[in-house]
This record gives C-alpha cells, sequence and structure tokens, in this order.
C-alpha cells in the first residue's frame, strides 16, 4: 500500500513515514522544504515541490498510484497567521484544495488531515471533547477548521472518506535520536526549554503569570510524537472499513503547566533552568485539554508515552545530539 505524506520533512510527518515504512508500507513525500529538512526524510522517496503548484501535484498522482493520503504540510503559527492570513488561507486552505482535486482526478479517496484544538477556540468545558463547539480564535484555526468543513462536503457529494485529527500538543522526539523536532525561528516551549540550557536560546521566557490557573501559566496537553502518528496509522486502518468524515482529538488528557514542564525538565536533564516572568502571549487560552475518549474507542489508539518525563527524555536525547 502506498502513501503519500504531504509534509514528510516536517516534524510530525517525518515521524509518521519512520513509523509506516515500519509497518511495512512505501512511503512518498511531498514537501517544498520551506519548513522542513531534506534530512528528515531518511525513508522513501523525496519529491520537493509546493501544494500551491497545481501542476506539480498532478505530476505526482499520474506517476505514482496511492491508496491514501496523509496531510501534515501547513503553516502553523499562531501569531503569524494574525499577522499574515494570507499565507495561512492560501497555504493551507487554497493548497488543500488542490491536493483534494488532484487525489479525486486520480480517484484515491481516503484522507488523514493534520487538524488541531485550535479549531475549538476558548474552551467552555474543562476537556475539550469532539462535541465542544469549533469556534477559532485565529486565522490559522479557521484555516485548519475551513479543511475540516470542505472534508463534510468532499465527503457528502464525492464519498471521499476522511479523518481530521486533532492535535493538542505534539512533543518529544524518535526515542531512537534519528528525528526530531527542528524549527527555525523555534517558538515551542519544550524545545525552547531545552534550547536554553543549551546555551542555544538567548533566555527562557514565560508567558504570562497571571492566568486563572494554579501557578498562573497556562496549562497544556502533551502528547508523545509517536503517540500521535500511531493514532494516524489506526485512522488509516479505520478508513479501510469505515465510511464518513471523522474527526478525533488527540492528547494524554493530562494538563502540565509551563511551570511544570520546566521543573519535569529540570527533573530529567539535571539542569537548572532559569526563566524570566514575561505579559502574555496573544491569541493563548489559559487551559487546553483534551478528551480523547472517542479515539481511544473508535480508532482503538492506546497512548503509550503518559508521563510528562518520558516525553522530555526522548526530547532531551534529541537536542543534545540533533542530526539537523
Ligand atoms: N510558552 C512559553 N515560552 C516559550 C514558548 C511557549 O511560556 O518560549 C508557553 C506558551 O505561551 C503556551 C505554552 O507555553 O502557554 C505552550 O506553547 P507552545 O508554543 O509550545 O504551544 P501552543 O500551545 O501555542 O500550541
Amino acid at each position: 500500500m502506498k502513501i503519500l505524506i504531504c509534509g514528510g520533512a516536517g516534524y510530525i510527518g517525518s515521524h509518521m513515514v519512520k513509523l509506516l515504512v515500519a509497518r511495512g508500507n512505501e512511503v512518498i513525500t511531498f514537501d517544498n522544504l520551506s519548513t522542513g529538512h531534506r534530512e528528515a526524510v531518511r525513508w522513501g522517496e523525496l519529491v520537493v515541490g509546493d501544494l500551491l503548484d497545481r501542476k506539480a501535484l498532478a505530476a505526482l498522482f499520474k506517476v505514482h498510484e496511492f491508496a491514501a493520503v496523509m496531510h501534515f504540510s501547513a503553516k502553523s503559527l499562531v501569531g503569524e497567521s494574525v499577522t499574515d492570513p494570507e499565507k495561512y488561507y492560501e497555504n493551507n486552505v487554497i493548497g488543500t484544495a488542490n491536493l483534494l482535486k488532484e487525489m479525486r482526478n486520480a480517484g484515491v479517496n481516503h484522507f488523514i488531515f493534520s487538524s488541531t484544538a485550535a479549531t475549538f477556540g476558548m474552551p467552555v468545558q474543562a476537556r475539550i471533547d469532539e462535541s465542544h463547539p469549533q469556534v477559532p480564535i485565529n486565522p490559522y484555526g479557521r484555516s485548519k477548521l475551513m479543511v475540516e468543513m470542505m472534508l463534510q462536503d468532499y465527503f457528502r457529494a464525492y464519498g471521499m472518506r476522511s479523518v481530521s485529527l486533532r492535535y493538542f500538543n505534539a512533543a518529544g522526539a524518535d526515542p531512537e535520536g534519528q528525528l526530531g523536532e527542528s524549527h527555525d525561528p523555534e517558538t515551542h516551549l519544550i524545545p525552547n526549554v531545552l534550547r536554553s540550557i543549551l546555551g542555544l536560546t538567548a533566555g527562557l521566557k514565560v508567558f504570562g503569570g497571571d492566568y486563572p490557573t494554579a501557578d498562573g501559566t497556562c496549562v497544556r496537553d502533551y502528547i508523545h510524537i509517536n503517540d500521535l502518528c500511531m493514532a494516524h496509522l489506526r485512522a488509516l486502518d479505520y478508513l479501510q472499513f469505515h465510511d464518513g468524515c471523522h474527526g478525533f482529538n488527540l492528547g494524554n488528557g493530562n494538563g502540565f503547566s509551563v511551570l511544570e514542564v520546566i521543573q519535569a525538565a529540570r527533573e530529567v536533564t539535571g539542569c537548572a533552568i532559569p526563566y524570566s516572568m514575561e505579559p502574555r502571549r496573544p491569541g493563548d487560552p489559559p487551559v487546553l485539554v483534551a478528551d480523547s475518549t472517542l479515539a481511544r474507542r473508535e480508532l482503538g489508539w492506546d497512548p503509550r508515552y503518559a508521563s510528562l518525563q518520558d516525553i522530555l527524555t526522548s526530547a532531551w536525547g534529541w537536542h543534545q545530539h540533533p542530526l539537523f
């Protein structure tokens, strides 16, 4: 079974490629390398191209016969989406529309989409399950929700089967040290914490100490990258036997504050981690924690990296010896 991985040179996509190949699938990565790394594509063929390039996409689907498509290519920085929304609607919405068009032309009917907790906006309940209203509060979240809505219409009109997986906070790295998180600029908490220990960032900043949480800092649900990727494998199998357009929330169901993450990182690394308390970062909800009961029940998903320590240990391994 040959699978197209759009964005296979990126953080999540590259871990996905590794898992699929280990399971015996053939994979092709399509990536414009705008944020991904050529060195991250260690298995299968890399086709360098852009989803906004319809000709390149058409050529890709002519050459290969895909059983399914997994789509990880996206712009994903909330702040940037506010200042430059065009980039987000072009890449995330138009790019995906182009991909779906070529899938239809080629008769490819199974689609796994990387969606996000940002489609929910401000939480109105402690744990966010699939029934939570989707009212995104920034262009990034809106661009992802637009695709989720397109997928509902594509199922109704064309019978395209899809699963949208809404990630909470993807974290950690390949436990074998072959892959990890490498963004430029790096904006995410865990890499920034670890990079600050290594002297790779100017100083760790904690954005906001006055949130209505136990210690005043934001609470997030950190989920290991391999657990996320396992959910994609389960979703791929699910589509073999289930019609429809589905959405599942993926998280651990445990929330950790920024200060708890820093404390856990001190324990894992044995290093002091100084930080400065800074103003809030625009667009950050105080608490985002998933209820993933549906994914566990429907997909048979069983996350393995339950503790923050496990996640940090794999991330620390990578950050000390990054390969790209
Ligand atoms: N954060 C922080 N310092 C950093 C990066 C992030 O205090 O250097 C905070 C951020 O404000 C949020 C949490 O850590 O409350 C997680 O942020 P991240 O960017 O990792 O993920 P997000 O929740 O925005 O997807």
